[in-house]
């Protein structure tokens, strides 16, 4: 059913380079999004009300959104008269849903790889502790770094609707995250045939082997939906980083970890009838796989 106002939305912001507000003013159809949602405060953007205002008001907040990572020290963000933390709270409670976007505010993002206790990562925790709400039945995770744009409009816009949301483990919607980055991957014919490519920013070949690709682990419809409409990582030549994970960033981004020279499985797939397969596979060697698609012309 259609509803009969717009829902409201209050954007707030932790520890965060803003790359998911980035992302969210480059979703296309802006005049879509604004016939359903109206903004009361964000951060980068001329919008009606202060953090401050938002407080003292009776207002309904349909999203609070939150970018970034949770800071607890209170050196850092404490403008107001209270820690973060509590500023959450408050916000929480008048809050409808709660989306954390992008995956600082899903799960901590880079900050999880520094030991200051002060600063923790995630808002939003199911796996390790240390996250400000261990269960909140409000909280959507709309992970990636940065999240796409239409992961995060088209959530809303369900949620906008009175539709069910249906979420993983990792209390992400599964209409995004039920699919790998590998699903619509041009590549996957030399990732089939184990044919790895010789550098980044070619067309041939699988970056699976040696440069790092973690496509087939990592839960996000990047190669479906595509970037801008037209690219993605892996079609350009760049290995996916695994950005939606729970465990992002691993240490050593460009490189394939390896077992015995033998790179980790694919997700779902067992490690020994993956290593059997890829025994016989590599007895193959297909003349095609290892030329250039095209050369260009001078
Ligand atoms: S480049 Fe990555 S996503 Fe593409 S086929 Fe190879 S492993 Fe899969």
């Amino acid at each position: 059913m259609k509803p009969d106002k717009r829902s409201t939305i209050v954007w707030l912001q932790g520890l965060t380079c803003n790359g998911n507000s980035h992302s969210f003013f480059n979703y296309p159809s802006i005049d879509i999004f604004s016939k359903s949602f109206s903004i009361l405060h964000h951060p980068q953007i001329k919008t009606p009300f202060s953090i401050e205002e938002i407080l003292a008001s009776d207002k309904d907040i349909d999203f609070l959104v939150i970018e970034g990572a949770l800071s607890r020290s209170d050196d850092i963000l404490s403008r107001f008269d209270f820690s973060f933390e509590e500023l959450l709270e408050k916000l929480s409670k008048k809050a409808k849903h709660i989306i954390c976007a992008g995956s600082c505010a899903s799960y901590g993002g880079i900050f999880r790889l520094q030991n200051e206790k002060k600063i923790f990562g995630a808002l939003f925790n199911a796996k390790e502790s240390g996250g400000f709400w261990k269960e909140n039945s409000k909280v959507v995770n709309i992970s990636g770094c940065p999240m796409h744009p239409r992961w995060f409009v088209e959530t809303l816009l369900k949620l906008h609707f009175g539709d069910k949301l249906s979420l993983d483990e990792y209390k992400r919607p599964k209409e995004v995250y039920s699919y790998l980055v590998h699903h619509g991957c041009l590549r996957n014919e030399y990732f089939e045939w184990k044919v790895d490519c010789n550098d980044y920013g070619l067309r041939e070949g699988c970056l699976f082997y040696e440069h790092g690709c973690q496509g087939p682990m990592t839960h996000a419809n990047c190669n479906k939906i595509l970037w801008n409409t037209v690219s993605s990582k892996t079609r350009v030549g760049s290995a996916c980083l695994g950005c939606t994970e729970f465990d992002f960033p691993k240490k050593r981004l460009y490189e394939t970890p390896k077992n015995m020279s033998l790179p980790a499985t694919p997700y779902g797939i067992s490690r020994r009838a993956y290593y059997s397969v890829t025994g016989v596979i590599k007895g193959f060697k297909i003349d095609r796989l290892e030329k250039r698609l095209y050369e260009e012309d001078n």
